[in-house]
């Protein structure tokens, strides 16, 4: 039997000590009196506790060290020396069998414990499962799948490249040293000295060029940073870059590839315009615009009254990018573009704020 029932505990009540007609002093029957009224006190209060922290409050109230049974024994000088042996021994008794009293109630209430939790805790396979929310893919991801698919189609590969990237790959091999202008427009978070966090895609151009020769035909989407934050810029954002190398590629090759591109991205027919610009690793270079996607072409505050909107930066890649990567540019030739995602999710969602992208506001985005 490991657990005791309340009569077991009550068949420990205390037997007094047989002590022969032993006729003991005034001090020695005081004494004899208050461990025997300390045994009766303690028993009811242990039966009492209901639970085992209760439980060792009662023992420790009689038999800790500053607890009852330890002011009871200080009276132990004040005894006649032949009494000692005698209380003593009656005070190890009342001891022990408080122990006993003790560790029995606690068996039962440990096992009416485990009885009550184990009605509570009770499995009930009837009850309905609890629905996990399902997310849904952000609209940056949406967006840049979408973009890889449509290059896919048209033969381009997905190559990426660190974030985190040296100088030279960043500016210097794509033709912008260190007094360029157009580091003040990329203003962006260095490392040290010689490694920044990536202003553009472009980096990745130099690698696939440096390790591969050829014909290439790549795109690559990917985090980049800028010293921005407004509502249409923000530190952290997205492009996707996108570059071809090969034997007579012409400024019509880009023009019909961008074409395509747009086309089937914000749906046949809307106007697409090139329109001349500089950058700094192509030659000539062109912004392209689509006719305003709001307004059609009329005019809106989106457009700022122009009709057009521009969606992504373009050229022929400068021939002193191919020196840097030891490709002969009086043998091939080819074109760059880029554009930034978020952008180009604003105005294919109708979002008004770039931030709203970043600030995990599930409103927003369970509605992609
Ligand atoms: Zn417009």
């Amino acid at each position: 039997m490991v657990f005791g029932t309340l009569r077991q505990v009550n068949d420990l009540r205390y037997c007094p000590v047989r002590t022969h007609g032993f006729r003991y002093s005034d001090s020695g029957r005081v004494m004899k009196a208050k461990l025997e009224e300390m045994l009766q006190v303690a028993q009811a209060a242990i039966e009492q506790a209901d639970c085992e922290s209760a439980l060792q409050d009662v023992r420790v109230r009689f038999l800790g060290k500053k607890g009852e049974m330890t002011a009871i024994m200080r009276g132990m000088g004040q005894l006649p020396p032949d009494e000692r042996p005698l209380v003593g021994a009656l005070a190890n008794e009342v001891k022990q069998q408080l122990e006993q009293i003790f560790d029995s109630r606690l068996e039962q209430v440990r096992h009416a414990d485990i009885e009550r939790r184990l009605e509570q805790e009770r499995l009930d396979v009837t009850l309905p499962g609890r629905r996990h929310p399902r997310g849904t893919k952000h609209p940056i991801t949406l967006v840049t799948e979408e973009i890889t698919e449509i290059f896919a189609s048209l033969g381009f590969g997905v190559e990426e490249g660190p974030e985190v990237e040296k100088d030279f790959y960043n500016f210097e091999a794509l033709n912008i040293p260190k007094d360029h202008p157009a580091r003040d427009m990329q203003d962006t978070f260095y490392v040290n000295d010689d490694v920044v966090l990536r202003t553009h895609t472009s980096p990745v151009q130099i690698r696939t060029m440096l390790r591969q020769a050829p014909p290439v035909r790549v795109i690559a989407p990917g985090t980049v940073y800028r010293r921005d934050s407004d509502i249409t810029h923000s530190p952290m954002f997205h492009q996707i870059e996108g570059f071809l190398v090969d034997r007579k590629v012409t400024f019509g090759d880009l023009k019909g590839i961008l074409t395509t591109f747009i086309n089937q991205f914000f749906g046949r027919g809307v106007g697409v315009r090139f329109r001349p610009s500089f950058f700094p690793f192509t030659e000539p270079s062109a912004e392209v615009d689509i006719q305003c996607v709001i307004c059609g072409g009329s005019g809106c505050r989106v457009c700022k009254n122009t009709g057009w909107l521009e969606i992504l930066g373009s050229g022929m890649i400068d021939p002193e990018v191919f020196k840097s990567v030891e490709y002969d540019p009086e043998v091939y030739s080819g074109f760059a573009f880029g554009m930034g995602i978020e952008r180009v999710a604003m105005l294919k969602y109708g979002v008004n704020d770039l931030r709203l992208f970043f600030e995990n506001d599930l409103r927003f985005l369970n509605q992609f």
